[in-house]
C-alpha cells in the first residue's frame, strides 16, 4: 500500500503529529475523565484550552492588542454578510476585488447591505491572474476595502498588501491563513473558515480591528453582531468547543515548528517543486499568470483532457487523492496547504512525470 496524500481543498490534509495527539487524549483529555467534546464550554479545562489556543494563535500571527479574535461557527460564507452588516458603519457603498469564484460570492452578499464598486476584475481574462493595485479604483468614502488574497479554486494569490489609505482593509485569508507572515496592521479585518490551514470544519475565525466594532445596520441578529461575541469572549453560545480544540494543537505544532516564517518557506520550496516541472513540460500547464500563482493550490490542466480520468485513476491508486479540480474549472488542483509534506508534492510530481512518459 502506498503513503496516502491528500490533496483536498478542504477539508484538507491535518498534521499526522496532531491527528495523533487528539488520539491519545480523546477519551480523557490530560487526566480530566472527559473527552474534549463533552467538556461545557464554560469549564475551567476548556476555558483553559481557548485561553491558549487564542495566545497561540497571537504569537503565531502578531496580532497586535486593538485587534479582537472571534471563534465562530458559520463558515467563512456566513461572514460574507456579516462583515457588510458590522462595517458598513452608515457608508453609501463598500469596495470589492474580484479575483474569481469566491470574490464574486462576497459580493453578490454584500449588495444586499449596499452599493457595491467593484474596484477591478480579472473576469476578463477568466481570473486567471490578479489585476494590479494601480488598476484598482478605489472610493475613498467606501466603508471597506475588500478582496480575497487566496482563490481557493482559481489557484490566484496576491502576495503584497493593498494600500488602501484610511478605508479598513478586510481579506477572506481561508486559504491562505498561516502560510507565510503577514502585518496584521495593515487590516482591518481577516476571516477564514478553518478547515484548510487551521483545523476541522465547523470553525471559522475573525480577526477585527477594536474600533470597527458596534455599529451594526439595523435588524442585525445578535449572532451576527461581532460585538456579541467580543463581549463574551466568543461564548455567548456554545462555540465550536472541539475544532477549537485541534486548531490549538495545530497552532501549538506551527510554533514547534518554527511558525510562520517557516511555514512559508515550506511552502515556497513545495509549490516551486510542482511549478517548476509544470513549466518544464508541455504535457501539462498551469493556467494562473506567473506572479500571482497559489503557494497553496494549484490548478494544472493536461494538454489533453481526454486523459484526466486516466490520470486520476492512476493517481488513486498510487495513493495520490481529492486532484480533481474544481467542478467550474475542470482539469486538475493540487491543494498543498501547511500539512502537506513535501514528499507528497514529490509523489505527485514523480507520479505526473511517469503519467507524461507513458501518455505523452
Ligand atoms: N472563501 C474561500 C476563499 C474559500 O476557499 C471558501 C471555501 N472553500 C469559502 C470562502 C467558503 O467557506 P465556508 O465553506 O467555510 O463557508
Amino acid at each position: 500500500m502506498n503513503h496516502i496524500y491528500n490533496f483536498s481543498a478542504g477539508p484538507a490534509v491535518l498534521p499526522k503529529a496532531v491527528l495523533e495527539q487528539a488520539r491519545d487524549e480523546l477519551v480523557d483529555w490530560h487526566g480530566s475523565g472527559m473527552s474534549v467534546m463533552e467538556m461545557s464550554h464554560r469549564g475551567k479545562e476548556f476555558m483553559g484550552i481557548a485561553a491558549q489556543m487564542e495566545a497561540d494563535l497571537r504569537e503565531l500571527m502578531g496580532i497586535p492588542a486593538n485587534y479582537k479574535v472571534l471563534f465562530l461557527q458559520g463558515g467563512a460564507s456566513s461572514q460574507f454578510a456579516m462583515v457588510p452588516m458590522n462595517l458598513l458603519r452608515g457608508k453609501a457603498g463598500m469596495d470589492y476585488l474580484n479575483t474569481g469564484e469566491w470574490s464574486k460570492k462576497a459580493i453578490k452578499e454584500a449588495k444586499r447591505y449596499g452599493s457595491v464598486n467593484v474596484v477591478a476584475s480579472s473576469e476578463d481574462k477568466n481570473f486567471n491572474y490578479a489585476p494590479a493595485q494601480d488598476a484598482w479604483k478605489l472610493d475613498p468614502n467606501a466603508a471597506f476595502v475588500h478582496y480575497t488574497p487566496n482563490e481557493t479554486i482559481g489557484g490566484v494569490e496576491i502576495f503584497w498588501t493593498p494600500k488602501t489609505g484610511n478605508v479598513p482593509l478586510v481579506a477572506d485569508m481561508s486559504s491562505t491563513i498561516l502560510s507565510r507572515p503577514i502585518d496584521v496592521s495593515q487590516f482591518g479585518l481577516i476571516y477564514a473558515g478553518a478547515q484548510k490551514n487551521i483545523g476541522p470544519a465547523g470553525l471559522t475565525i475573525v480577526i477585527v480591528r477594536d474600533d470597527l466594532i458596534g455599529q451594526t445596520v439595523a435588524g442585525t441578529p445578535t449572532m451576527f453582531d461581532y460585538k456579541t461575541h467580543v463581549d463574551n469572549d466568543s461564548m455567548y453560545n456554545t462555540p465550536p468547543t472541539y475544532a477549537m480544540y485541534i486548531a490549538g494543537l495545530v497552532f501549538q505544532l506551527l510554533k514547534r515548528e518554527g511558525g510562520l516564517a517557516e511555514m512559508e518557506k515550506r511552502n515556497i520550496a513545495k509549490a516551486d517543486l510542482l511549478y517548476g516541472y509544470l513549466d518544464a513540460t508541455d504535457f501539462y500547464a498551469s493556467p494562473v499568470a506567473r506572479d500571482n500563482r497559489s503557494r497553496m493550490n494549484i490548478p494544472f490542466t493536461l494538454k489533453d483532457a481526454a486523459l484526466d480520468e486516466a490520470f486520476l485513476k492512476g493517481a488513486k491508486e498510487h495513493g495520490l487523492l481529492q486532484l480533481k479540480g474544481h467542478r467550474s474549472v475542470g482539469g486538475m488542483r493540487a491543494s498543498i496547504y501547511n500539512a502537506m509534506p513535501i514528499e507528497g508534492v514529490a509523489a505527485l510530481v514523480n507520479y505526473m512525470k511517469a503519467f507524461e512518459q507513458k501518455n505523452g
